[in-house]
């Protein structure tokens, strides 16, 4: 008997099964036992199930999967938005100390307590809006005590909200202002790493390449590192310019490429090859109101998958909404309707490093899903805001109901 059987008009399962008319989802032990339609259930739902709800309107998906997010972090930077907005430039806000500084004085001076009280009601919002897995980058800390401390808050994080939380040790995100950039990267690949990862904190490692952060001999040696220790490799990748990023993570075979916007034939190629998700991230592309796009069209000819996230950070991208990044994929970057909702589901798990079936309705596949009050897929994109979700599920049990 499973513990619970939910059926609805209609889902959508982010498998070639597409949509399901007359839909049934079993629910046994937090994963899923059953997808199909109700018609073919082999007994009647009461003798099925513990609990059965019965939707006479709505649609059922997989939860979905936030896979770039700078969660944690102290002190917002809403003051800094408007003052940019009133026409001071962000390398004036930066030279006095502003900017992504500022997020990381604030960090640093925050307890593991104090991050997770800052981080779960933005967590609670994406949740909300029906996100049951989610990355989070450290990377605010730039010492070994506050990384830590970023991590452990993600980690808790999870706990508290029942979500699957992974983690990104973002070693390289700036260079702080109190160490020497050779010392830095000692520190952070050689000791850092090794360390936080002994201590069960690392599910992924992250870098930030661009012509005003990190080089590619210094992205190189970190994931070589990295490697060696058998963790993956993601990496923020030609964002600002063409850096070769997108080869450079290839070439470590990342689970994930992200932003993207200035990568060449070449970059898309590897990726290709190497089987590395594109993370597609349009709020930063609008927050800093950017002008190249990313090459959506050699993506998807080259077969790259491509996932849509958050980017979730307090500089260029504050975004609660993992369905709002979706809209703005297909309105700013001509993604399909099809395309963006594989890109906040099943691609998004690939990016994150769960294992499939993860991000689809399927037999065997983590019990995370959403019922929505809506009657098609495509209404979720449509929507640019708004409140949709009815109830997410996250391994089987209830995160987030609207009253
Ligand atoms: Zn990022």
């Amino acid at each position: 008997v499973w513990d619970r059987l939910i059926l609805a008009p209609r889902a959508w399962t982010a498998t070639e099964t597409g949509l399901i008319e007359g839909a049934a989802v079993g629910i046994s032990a937090g994963r899923i036992a059953y997808v199909g339609p109700a018609a073919d259930l082999p007994d009647e739902p009461e003798q099925l199930a513990h609990r059965v709800d019965r939707h006479s309107a709505g649609l059922l998906t997989p939860g979905l999967v936030d896979c770039h997010t700078h969660l944690v972090f102290a002190g917002d930077r809403a003051d800094e938005f408007a003052e940019r907005q009133r026409g001071t430039s962000y390398a004036q806000i930066a030279a006095r100390g502003g900017g992504i500084l500022a997020t990381v004085r604030a960090t640093r001076a925050a307890s593991v307590e104090a991050l997770v009280d800052c981080a779960l009601p933005r967590l609670r919002q994406l949740i909300a809006d029906g996100v049951t897995s989610v990355d989070i980058k450290s990377g605010y800390g730039l010492d070994l005590a506050s990384e830590r401390r970023q991590l452990l808050a993600a980690r808790e994080l999870g706990r508290r909200s029942g979500i699957a939380v992974r983690t990104s040790y973002l070693a390289l995100h700036a260079c702080p202002t109190d160490m020497a950039r050779a010392e830095y990267l000692d520190r952070a690949i050689d000791e850092w790493l090794p360390t936080l990862h002994g201590e069960g904190l690392i599910d992924a490692v992250d870098a930030y390449h661009e012509h005003l952060a990190f080089t590619a001999d210094e992205v190189d040696r970190l994931f070589r590192r990295a490697v060696a220790l058998g963790v993956p490799v993601r990496l923020h990748a030609d964002q600002l310019s063409n850096q070769h990023g997108a080869a450079l993570a290839a070439a470590h075979r990342a689970l994930s490429a992200d932003h993207l916007e200035y990568t060449d034939a070449d970059g898309v190629a590897a990726m290709a090859a190497a089987g590395t998700v594109a993370v597609i991230l349009p709020a930063a592309f609008l927050v800093l109101r950017e002008k190249q796009l990313p090459p959506i069209a050699a993506f998807r000819h080259a077969g790259v998958p491509m996932a849509i996230a958050s980017d979730l950070n307090p500089g260029t991208s504050p975004m609660l909404s993992v369905r709002l990044a979706m809209s703005l994929a297909v309105s700013l970057f001509s993604l399909t309707v099809e395309e963006v909702l594989l890109g906040a589901t099943v691609h998004g798990a690939r990016a994150l490093g769960l294992a499939a079936p993860a991000g689809t309705l399927s037999v065997g596949a983590p019990a995370d899903l959403v019922v929505w009050a809506v009657d098609a897929p495509s209404a979720l994109v449509y929507w640019l805001g708004g409140e949709l979700s009815a109830e997410v599920v996250a391994a089987g049990r209830t995160v987030f109901a609207r009253r």
